[in-house]
């Protein structure tokens, strides 16, 4: 009778809750001003979700087509995810893992995650999100070359409208514009390098391959300016995500280890998107032949049931902090919420369930009928000018006029315009940054309905932005 109760009063409450929230919080990407006045409507108040499915406090279903933030891999409302949860909650909420603490799930989870990742993977250090995660793997980098008596190997190499996070040093290694501005993110020890997206990127009559040696090229051009010495590590996501969802060309991965190598420089690779299955193999780095020295996970970790993330560190990298620590003294490097017991039983959950339902396999053996159907729908489009993807990320990316690749105003907004159409439709999509791009990673749960559902809300987004195209 007190939840009954509870649910009435909450549901009785939502006005309130709108403008408690628009006078309280300060909402990520989200203009501030104009929220906080109302002028913009919302807060969206998200109450509920099963499977691929949310549903808004005002009673409103919505086909969750970007699974949160590209992170709901197992779908929502899972009880075994709950039960998990509440158990290691009700057993042990929390201890520190500093000076050699753990729990069970912690202990479990690291061996689990080494299970699951590329042979040459020694250690797992946790923190509690993607950002984080990418802050240490830099702070390993360094350490690793001040053991190594290489005090000028330093700079990091990330690329243009790569995305890696928003705390100082990620928002720095992130090449979108937009981080930076306004934000003072320090830009000394991070260089950017060419974006790898041929329909962009490549001159006119390029093909991938061409492509591929002009993207070596203006990497190595970049290490000569610099020089090699003052080089620590290149980082990359296996597919660009927030960028806009590109798949690599085919040949690019090897084709950048190799220069990596010869320099001596120490690939990181940002699997925060791909791993735990969003491109049908564990991790992105497995689809495309990498071996990375150091891997950054979060997202697909838990589920996002509960934050965690963890940069794993190969055996490169292990052997010289492992040698040196004698020497060094202990670890001086950590989060009161490293290792989290509660976040671990999440993540040991969330692998337990895409074990049982063999969900990597799944996405490997449905993104072909995937990929298929936003082609079949939309290539043929006349704004349409590119559409791509690999395992259970798509992107449609819009423009003017097709034959010369005009983009639209930025004015027009079509991008946003064409979300906020699927919206209305009862469609999540994700308008991302970088010209008008559609963007779709639903959970690795939906079925061919709901792929259905996706494909016929998105065409009649479109129609109705570009009416009688
Ligand atoms: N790295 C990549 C590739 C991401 O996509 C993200 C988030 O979208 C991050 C890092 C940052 O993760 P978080 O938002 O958990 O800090």
């Amino acid at each position: 009778a007190s939840t009954l109760q509870e649910t009435t009063e909450r549901a009785g409450s939502n006005r309130d809750l709108g403008l408690i929230d628009r006078k309280s919080m300060i909402h990520p990407f989200t203009p501030l001003r104009t929220f906080s006045d109302g002028e913009t409507g919302g807060p969206v108040v998200v109450d509920r979700g099963s499977g691929a499915w949310i549903e808004t406090a005002d009673g409103r279903r919505l086909l969750d087509g970007f699974a949160g933030l590209y992170c709901v891999n197992i779908g929502y409302g899972r009880p075994e995810m709950a039960e998990a949860i509440a158990a290691q909650a009700g057993k042990l909420a929390y201890y520190h893992a500093y000076a050699g603490h753990t729990s069970e799930p912690a202990a479990l989870l690291a061996e689990r995650i080494l299970e699951m990742a590329p042979a040459n993977m020694r250690r797992v250090f946790f923190g509690l999100s993607g950002s984080d995660a990418n802050d240490t793997q830099v702070k390993l980098v360094w350490f690793y070359n001040n053991i190594l008596g290489r005090p000028t190997k330093k700079k990091i190499i990330a690329r243009e409208r790569g995305y890696h996070g928003a705390t100082v040093m990620a928002s720095s290694l992130t090449g979108m514009r937009f981080y930076h501005e306004g934000f003072d993110a320090p830009s000394g020890p991070v260089l950017h390098t060419t974006v790898p997206h041929h329909y962009w990127g490549a001159e006119p009559g390029m093909d991938e391959a061409g492509f591929v040696a002009k993207c070596v090229a203006d990497l190595e051009a970049l290490i000569a300016r610099e020089g090699a010495d003052t080089i620590a590590a290149f980082i990359g996501e296996p597919v660009l995500g927030t960028g806009g969802l590109i798949p690599p060309p085919a040949g690019y991965w090897p084709a950048i280890q190799a220069v990596l190598r010869r320099h001596d420089i120490l690939l990181i690779a940002d699997e925060v998107v791909c791993g735990f299955g969003r491109v049908g193999h564990n991790f992105g780095c497995d689809a495309y032949g990498i071996e990375p020295d150091l891997i950054t996970v979060a997202k697909g970790l838990t589920s996002a049931y509960l934050p965690l993330s963890a940069a794993i560190v190969g055996e490169r990298v292990w052997s010289v902090l492992e040698q040196s620590s004698d020497a060094r003294g202990p670890f001086a490097h950590g989060y009161t919420y490293s290792a989290h017991p509660t976040c671990a039983a999440a993540g040991l959950a969330n692998l337990d369930v895409i074990a049982r339902e063999n969900l990597i396999e799944r996405v490997a053996e449905f993104a072909p009928q995937f990929q298929a159907a936003f082609q079949d729908a939309f290539a043929g489009h006349p704004h349409v000018g590119e559409v791509r993807g690999t395992g259970m990320l798509a992107a449609i990316e819009f423009v003017a006029d097709r034959d010369s690749k005009r983009r639209f105003d930025l004015s027009e907004k079509i991008g946003a315009r064409l979300s906020a159409a699927a919206l209305e439709g009862g469609l999540i999509t994700r308008s991302m940054p970088h010209g008008d791009i559609l963007g779709f990673a639903p959970p690795l749960v939906i079925d061919t309905n709901d792929l259905d559902f996706m494909i016929e809300k998105t065409k009649s987004a479109i129609a109705s932005v570009f009416p009688g195209v």
